[in-house]
């Protein structure tokens, strides 16, 4: 019988077999003592070092191909960097496959506060990334499935289809599917609680909200082709129309509710909604598209690739005018349309003396009501020796603060915990989407009491159920939970780093018109389109989405923006790579530096025209549902020049994309037929079929495509190209 190896011994076998192979065993210690108590273990129970992260069938003829080194090995170190149970890697496996290859990229990561976190044992992102890498290859490729329990499956050089006969493309066009339902459902969410909002302003049921901007609730009102007596009447009304494009159902109601989405009706420029009925992807309604996906994507139901990519087009609009459309005309309706607006980003907008509230999140409900409480509970604050109260912004409900008040851009998610880390927030409240599991441990190293509302809910954190008609005492609590917890805050442990930066904000559509309408009343665009015409704008490309720790703290976003406005490129931004640009001072005056001269003179005199030194080169539009924006920009400059959206000198960019949200805007884009990059790139390299249309076939339907480009230099170079190829189209 042949002699059982010890663990010393099958590591000594495996480090020589590395060697001899040209490859390097697993770094990190744990990891390989796991593995090779994994290999040892099989080796006892079935007398061979099987795989231990394979299943071993107890048929020797079949499970032969499984002995470690297996069959797959090779394969699969080319592909992904090392073997399935990270054993054995390339051996150049830093340099071939770390997410970022450009080594000169500045990080944004305060070292002194990533420092204290470790010594308060407070946990941070980049750490528990750290400790996922290397992650699932199957993953990334987009060819695994768990969708029903004949799986978990994945395409391996051995099995070319799922249990089922789910074919790699079924699998990866499933998936997507699947992702962008559930993005668009977070949006869908935001919009109709809003909405309701509304409703409820109308119906006289509410007192904590009001109309905001009734010019635009009449214009939009207008638009839905409705009348009515009053303001109420006209906030019901609205509201009720938007209620349509959750429920419209063919048959069942009794009035006639059209057959597709009213907001996309009253928004999408009309030759776009031709097309959209031609290949059929116009949304009936948000609710039924959503479950509509979700059946779609089951075990046995649509295997078609084709129909399932065009579910996804058709998500897309959902999350477009259903979902962020929808939640950002609310939302102006409700709280204003934002306006220039001076501001202050990054974690040095803490203030040492003050009682520090961060609101993070999405939805701006309770932050409006929380920003009002601050004020008017400011003496509260003083009696307990602070010198006031500091509200802050995190994520998007900090784009939301910042673009209606100027209140501070303080942190990306990606620094959600740094903030509590500074020690010096007594209370940090979290309502929806992006809001990191971790937060409750580490507000638990602090004095911070960390509230969830709405949809966010975690063990640890204080939850306070959100309900519009209480608004008001409901903000008022919280704010005096963060007072009185002012008394408990431990000085030693603060730490506030001096980091901050001027901003510019508020460039709505609304706003951008009336600033070039300082150098043409009569017809605003003129002057942009003229100067994109003439070349002295380049192009306009917008930067969106979040901040991914894959690409470990680099400024992966800013690079990319310095390069495009090099090429006298106009970026307009959004979500998290709004306070990323803010931070970098991209979005000041001052910033025209970074630019090309032609594009720099541009912003000079559009800036003279609005007593402003140079409009910055960076436009601040809002949170994510403000992508809302950037597609209405667009509109506008495509029914004013008579010009389709796609053959405009236009793309986008969700360079360091994480959310299933940031997907769904993405495929949004798509529909409307702007190319779009994303990195890290979406889970389809392992679907030929589905990669092929994303990047190449849908440009000849809805002229979008995704561009790729894993290095900020990669990534402009894909941009630019496809910006002078559209400038060279429109012989421009
Ligand atoms: S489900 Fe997919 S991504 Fe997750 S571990 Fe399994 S193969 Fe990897
Ligand atoms: S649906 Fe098909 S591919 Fe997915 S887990 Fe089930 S059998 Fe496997
Ligand atoms: S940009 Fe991304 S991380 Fe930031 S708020 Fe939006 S979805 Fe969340």
């Amino acid at each position: 019988m042949k002699k059982k190896m010890k663990e010393q011994e099958i590591y000594k076998f495996s480090k020589e077999y590395a060697k001899k192979a040209g490859f390097a065993l697993n770094k990190n210690k744990k990891q390989l003592s796991y593995v090779i108590k994994g290999l040892k273990k099989n080796e006892d129970k079935y007398g061979f070092r099987f795989c231990p992260c394979r299943i071993v069938t107890g048929n020797f003829e079949e499970d032969r191909i499984i002995v470690c080194p297996c069959i797959y090995h090779k394969q699969e170190i080319k592909d992904q960097g090392h073997c399935l149970c990270n054993l054995f890697f390339d051996k150049d496996y830093e340099k071939k496959f770390g997410a970022v290859k450009t080594k000169e990229l500045e990080s944004w990561v305060n070292k002194s506060l990533a420092a204290k976190a470790k010594k308060d044992n407070a946990s941070f992102v980049l750490d528990r990334f750290e400790a996922q890498r290397p992650q699932c290859f199957f993953g990334y490729s987009g060819i695994c499935c768990k969708n029903c329990n004949m799986g978990p499956c994945r395409i391996t050089p051995r099995a070319a289809t799922g249990v089922c006969g789910a074919t790699a493309d079924v699998i990866a066009a499933r998936n997507l599917l699947r992702t962008i339902s559930a993005g668009a459902c977070c949006h869908v969410e935001h919009a109709r609680e809003n909405a309701l909002t509304l409703l409820k302003v109308g119906e006289g049921k509410t007192k904590a909200y009001s109309v905001k901007d009734k010019e635009k609730l009449n214009q939009i009102e207008k638009k839905l082709g409705k009348k009515s007596k009053n303001l109420n009447e006209t906030a019901v009304n609205v509201a009720l129309e938007a209620f349509e494009d959750f429920r419209r159902q063919h048959g069942v109601f009794h009035r006639s509710e059209g057959s597709y989405l009213n907001w996309l009706k009253i928004n999408a420029p009309n030759y776009l909604q031709e097309l959209w009925k031609k290949i059929d992807i116009l949304p009936e309604n948000a609710d039924i598209e959503t479950t509509r996906s979700m059946h779609a994507t089951t075990m046995g139901n649509d295997t078609d690739p084709r129909s399932l990519l065009l579910q996804c087009l058709k998500l897309g609009l959902v999350d477009g005018y259903a979902g962020l459309r929808m939640a950002t005309d609310m939302q102006d309706i409700l709280f204003g349309t934002p306006h220039l607006i001076k501001a202050e980003a990054n974690l040095g907008t803490l203030k040492t003396d003050f009682v520090n509230i961060a609101m993070h999140g999405h939805i701006p409900l309770l932050s409006e009501k929380i920003l009002e409480w601050s004020k008017k509970l400011e003496k509260e604050a003083l009696k307990q020796g602070a010198k006031g109260i500091n509200i802050v912004g995190v994520c998007c409900t900090g784009n939301e603060l910042t673009e209606r008040h100027g209140i501070a851009l303080t942190a990306h998610t990606v620094q959600s915990e740094l903030v509590l880390v500074t020690g010096a927030v007594e209370a940090m409240i979290v309502d929806a989407q992006c809001i990191y599991p971790s937060l409750a441990a580490v507000a638990s190293c602090y004095h911070t009491k960390l509230i969830t509302t709405m949809i966010a809910k975690m063990p640890g954190a204080l939850h306070i159920p959100f309900k519009i008609e209480d608004a008001d005492k409901i903000a008022e609590k919280i704010v005096k939970i963060a007072i009185d917890n002012f008394k408990n805050r431990n000085k030693a442990k603060v730490l506030i780093p001096k980091e901050k930066t001027e901003l510019y904000s508020g460039f709505s559509v609304e706003q951008i018109i009336e600033a070039l309408g300082k150098l043409n009343k009569k017809e605003p665009l003129n002057p942009l389109v003229d100067n994109i015409k003439s070349g002295n704008i380049k192009g306009i490309v917008a930067i969106i989405g979040c901040r991914n720790p894959k690409l470990r703290g680099k400024k992966f976003a800013e690079t990319l923006i310095k390069e495009l406005l090099k090429e006298n490129i106009l970026v307009v931004t959004t979500g998290c790579i709004a306070h990323a640009s803010a931070q970098e001072g991209l979005m000041k005056p001052e910033a025209v530096k970074y630019c090309g001269n032609k594009l720099k003179a541009v912003l000079e005199a559009i800036g003279k025209a609005n007593d402003l030194p140079s409009l910055p080169p960076v436009l601040h539009m809002g949170s994510c549902v403000d992508n809302s924006r950037i597609i209405n920009l667009v509109s506008e400059i495509s029914n004013y020049t008579k010009i389709p959206i796609s053959k405009l000198p236009i793309a986008a960019s969700a360079p360091e994309l994480v959310t299933e949200k940031a997907v769904s805007i993405g495929t949004n884009a798509l529909a409307h037929g702007i190319a779009v990059h994303i990195n890290p790139p979406l889970w389809i390299a392992g679907a030929p079929w589905v990669t092929k249309v994303l990047t190449k076939d849908l440009e000849k339907i809805t002229g979008g495509k995704v561009l790729n480009g894993e290095s900020p230099k990669e990534a402009a170079k894909a941009i630019i190209e496809h910006i002078e190829n559209k400038r060279k189209e429109l012989k421009i």
